[in-house]
């Protein structure tokens, strides 16, 4: 498997492409904000990795959660034909309603696609050879997941905790203090070696105390 990260810039979600060139298939965790306003990186980072054969290849694209920074990117994926998106229960359901929650009726955009496949709390996305556990966790929105690589101990982790000892808000619809505070509990227990967030940089030590921080800043905030 290789890993290839698009760093958000702005207001836009990292994005993080994982490929498996002999399977030709690749699985996309995020898509951050529309394309125009990032220059298509996402774009010309799958031309490059399928060296623009669209066709060969099936693509699943998992959203953490339905916040508009990171599921606006759909036109970065037209050249393909494959395309799978993938979420969990409550996050396919805000996108598929274009409710309230996904922000994009406040700051504008538009959704042009559905959800086509939930996963459920503890679920594995299998991609190659690699498993990767979806977590249910709770806080920033009702429907945020995490995507653990128990093996290689990754976790792509969208805006529930990040590096410097952060994790996502929870003052926008459907956030609940109480519930991040359980959730990064939960969260801190994982073996993780190698913390790839939403925003930011990516971690490869320290990451089970960065958690426990962020969630005693949960604790007093
Ligand atoms: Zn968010």
């Amino acid at each position: 498997m290789k890993l290839d990260i698009i760093r958000g810039s702005g207001l836009c979600s990292n994005c993080f492409i994982l490929s498996e060139e002999n399977l030709k298939q690749l699985l996309v965790v995020d898509i951050g904000i529309g394309g125009k306003l990032t220059r298509f990186a996402l774009k010309k980072s799958l031309a490059s990795i399928v060296n623009k054969k669209f066709s060969d290849y099936s693509i699943e694209i998992f959203l953490t959660h339905c916040h508009i920074d990171h599921i606006l990117g759909e036109n970065n994926l037209r050249d393909f034909e494959k395309v799978t998106f993938s979420a969990s229960e409550k996050a396919a359901k805000h996108i598929n309603s274009r409710d309230d929650v996904t922000l994009v009726s406040k700051y504008g955009g538009k959704i042009n696609y559905s959800i086509d496949k939930i996963y459920l709390d503890g679920e594995i996305l299998k991609f190659g050879d690699i498993e990767l556990e979806v977590i249910y966790t709770p806080g920033h929105t009702d429907g945020s997941a995490i995507l653990y690589d128990k093996e290689g101990k990754n976790l792509f982790a969208g805006d529930v905790v990040f590096a410097g000892r952060a994790c996502g808000r929870v003052d926008l619809p459907t956030g609940n203090r109480q519930v991040m505070i359980s959730t990064l509990g939960k969260v801190a227990k994982l073996d993780i070696e190698h913390l790839y967030s939403g925003h930011g940089p990516d971690m490869h030590k320290n990451i089970k105390a960065n958690i426990l921080s962020a969630k005693q800043m949960m604790e007093y905030w």
